[in-house]
């Protein structure tokens, strides 16, 4: 009896597990169907758009930093104070790398869009925020012999899939022909979050937590790099990771970001 059985249900099983299994697929690909049916929405204010990322609503708030600017830090001045005037920030506290360019300001819509596209796996905007970047930072490019995307702790892009930093740094190094030096830095410690840290705690959370490996140093000795991130808060990150790329003998570090926080206009008297 057992003999009469066993075949068909050998045979029976293999055939429902492959019918389940294509019907699994179908039912994926009428959900993908749908996902690519429905319109995209702004990353901002969730009204369907046509283009990338953002209405043109939306597209109109984002502040494009242009200059004058400061020329170390990129800092937006109120008036033009005549060629390497310097803000008062790159005098009173002048970081370890040489200059820093950003192409927008880190307000709400510049927020909505980094948010998405870091958390919610809208690798879609990198095209689009890496040009602006591109524009932004050409006069780093210009001279630069590789880009440096700032690294995750592999946790974290285990997690999230993707380094942002690294999607943005390809579609700069396509633009401006500079190659990207994936794995010159490495997170050697996972820090918190800086998000709610005070500038001295933020400083402190990220101290040591980057490095050369030994068997990359000898491709960072003497290069002219920029560092790619897509905020700019305090700056202790890049700052941090400049500090390792000059130990490891780079020959200069700059630094591009998409977004960039920028104090309130103080007024001067
Ligand atoms: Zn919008």
């Amino acid at each position: 009896m057992e003999a009469d059985s066993a075949p068909s249900r050998s045979i029976a099983a293999p055939w429902r597990a492959a019918w389940a299994a294509g019907h699994r697929i179908l039912s994926r690909a009428a959900r993908l169907a749908v996902d690519i049916a429905l319109p995209t929405l702004c990353v901002s204010c969730r009204e369907p758009v046509d283009g990338e990322g953002a209405c043109a609503a939306c597209w109109a708030k984002l502040s494009f930093i242009a200059p004058p600017y400061c020329p170390r830090l990129g800092i937006p001045f109120v008036y033009d104070p005549g060629p390497d005037m310097l803000s008062m920030e790159a005098i009173a506290n002048p970081p370890a790398y040489q200059r820093a360019r950003a192409a927008v300001r880190y307000d709400d819509v510049a927020r909505a869009l980094v948010t998405r596209f870091k958390y919610g796996d809208r690798l879609d905007l990198s095209p689009m925020m890496g040009r602006w970047m591109a524009r932004a930072g050409r006069e780093l490019t210009a001279g630069a012999d590789a880009l440096v995307p700032v690294p995750l702790h592999w946790r974290r892009l285990w997690a999230r899939r993707f380094n942002q930093s690294a999607a943005l740094a390809k579609t700069i190094g396509g633009i401006a022909g500079v190659p990207v030096m994936a794995g010159a830095l490495k997170r050697v410690r996972a820090t918190p979050q800086q998000v709610g840290l005070s500038k001295t705690e933020r400083a402190d959370n990220v101290q040591g937590a980057f490095r050369v490996p030994p068997e990359r140093k000898a491709e960072v000795a003497g290069r002219r790099l920029v560092l790619v991130d897509d905020v700019l808060t305090s700056g202790a990150t890049v700052d941090t990771c400049a500090r390792a790329l000059l130990r490891a003998g780079a020959a200069h570090v700059d630094v591009l970001v998409f977004a960039r926080v920028v104090a309130p206009l103080r007024t001067t008297i």
